[in-house]
């Protein structure tokens, strides 16, 4: 059965709120347009989902309106029309937002017979494909809402998400579970809330390496619900001075690092689904996987990696947690010294990409997209030193690989439950572990298309696939 969805920066879940609960008691609309974010299978049931990404907010205005009070609203739907031939264009849902200022948090028999007839209206426009979205607000906060993908039949939204500083699901009732003992302790500091949003939650982690695999282990113990772990690679000798649960036989085996991840999570016995995908990330069979994903640690040393998640992070409204650490082994004053520096940037709308903060090289991207898709080419350009190799070993210690991924679990739990107070939320964290100190660096330059433009903010399925060529 299809799922549906919908995700929101937290700025139109605002204005919606304010457009839509004013203090006239009376009941207001809106219309909303949506990218969309269509998943044929979801990694964790198999089934279909839908994604309704908002990019816009119209409030419907006053000589719009034919009458209203505290029970109704009316509105003439000549714009609702110009909007779907926009959206067609665009390749953009349009959908409406009303408010019942007094309750109830349903939909009304009335409510039942306009949308239907709206979505007549969007099919007879725009097509099979086209859907009819309804938002509801109500007056004592709740949030309710449902995707018509026909004039007779609809799918009530399961999940109204947004982001931004603070990460927020306003869940359909009946989908929370029962409280786990396991994690009273943790109920105790972050409350009982915390514990059904990490039980909810689907988190991608990108890269069971380094920094991946003490993050994996520490969400397994924080009762996360659902984990899909990507990593193409097998453990090796060199990878056991700091990958969890990892054993000499399974480097001398060769076992993938995703399945020593899968084997300490359910070793837990704490209810984790996890999924894992060993090849990567930009391959096809990824797609669904990531755009199924609430939000996404980027742990990987991979630029073009790195480059996709970025993108992903924007076009799909998936925030991403990436990680790095740079050690380096230098001489001060004759003194040979350990100079290391970890990183944990935010990538979301309203925040700079990695791009802008030069985090990655596109041009190592490039290098090693032509590595994966053309080695004989890549040989042939190195020989002739046009691009570089692999490079050395980068130096690793266990304590500074684990100390990163915990800034970055703190992050999290500062996004979901504000430990640091309201405005305690870091985009962008460097650590230097010399100097025993946290800096906050700012970006680098002016932004780029993709961080600095709405147009990308919730674009979801595009072609070329977050618009990236090759
Ligand atoms: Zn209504
Ligand atoms: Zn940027």
């Amino acid at each position: 059965m299809t799922q549906a969805d919908v995700a929101a920066q937290e700025a139109h879940l605002r204005l919606l709120k304010a457009e839509l609960l004013r203090p006239d008691g009376k009941e207001h609309a809106a219309y909303v347009v949506f990218g969309v974010s269509r998943i044929a299978a979801d990694p964790f049931h198999g089934g279909s989902r839908l994604r309704l990404l908002i990019k816009d907010v119209l409030p419907v205005e006053p000589d719009e309106i034919t009458s209203s009070d505290d029970q109704h609203i009316t509105w003439k739907t000549d714009r609702f029309v110009r909007l779907l031939a926009e959206a067609d264009r665009a390749g953009h849902q349009v959908g409406i937002a009303h408010s019942h200022p007094r309750g109830p948090a349903r939909f009304s028999a009335q409510d039942d017979r306009n949308e239907a007839d709206l979505a007549r209206l969007a099919r007879n426009r725009n097509g099979e494909a086209a859907l009819m979205v309804s938002l509801l607000f109500c007056g004592g906060g709740e949030m309710v809402g449902r995707v018509w993908i026909s004039p007779q039949d609809y799918i009530d939204l399961s999940v109204i998400r947004s982001t931004s500083s603070n990460w927020t699901f306003h869940r359909r009732e009946g989908d929370l579970g029962s409280e786990d003992p396991a994690m009273d302790r943790q109920g105790l500091a972050l409350g009982p809330a915390f514990n059904r949003t990490m039980k909810s939650l689907r988190i991608g982690v990108v890269g069971a390496g380094g920094t991946g695999s003490p993050l994996i282990q520490q969400l397994g113990r924080m009762g996360a619900g659902h984990l899909a772990i990507f990593d193409p690679d097998r453990v090796e000798l060199s990878n056991l001075n700091r990958l969890y649960g990892a054993t000499h036989a399974d480097a001398v085996d060769g076992v993938k690092k995703v399945d020593v991840a899968k084997r300490e999570i359910e070793r837990m016995g704490l209810g984790t689904q996890v999924v894992t995908i060993d090849t990567w990330i930009g391959a096809p069979e990824c797609r669904d996987v990531l755009k199924s994903m609430d939000l996404i640690f980027g742990c990987t040393d991979d630029h073009d990696g790195r480059v996709l998640l970025n993108r992903l992070a924007y076009y799909y409204l998936i925030p991403v947690i990436d990680l790095g650490l740079a050690l380096r082994v230098a001489e001060r004053h004759g003194e040979r010294v350990l100079e290391g520096d970890g990183r944990v940037t935010v990538l979301e709308p309203g925040a700079s990409c990695l791009i802008c903060r030069r985090v990655v090289n596109p041009v190592i991207a490039a290098e090693e997209a032509l590595r994966r898709n053309d080695p004989a080419e890549f040989e042939r350009r190195k020989s002739e030193a046009y691009v570089r190799g692999e490079g050395n070993p980068a130096p690793a210690v266990v304590s500074f690989t684990t100390s990163v991924a915990t800034m970055a679990i703190e992050e999290l739990i500062q996004r979901l439950q504000q430990f640091r107070g309201p405005s305690g939320a870091i985009a962008n964290r460097v650590r230097k572990f010399g100097q025993v100190e946290d800096f906050r660096p700012g970006a680098a330059r002016q932004p780029c298309r993709v961080c600095g433009s709405p147009k990308t903010f919730g674009a979801g399925d595009v072609f070329p696939f977050l618009g990236r060529a090759g």
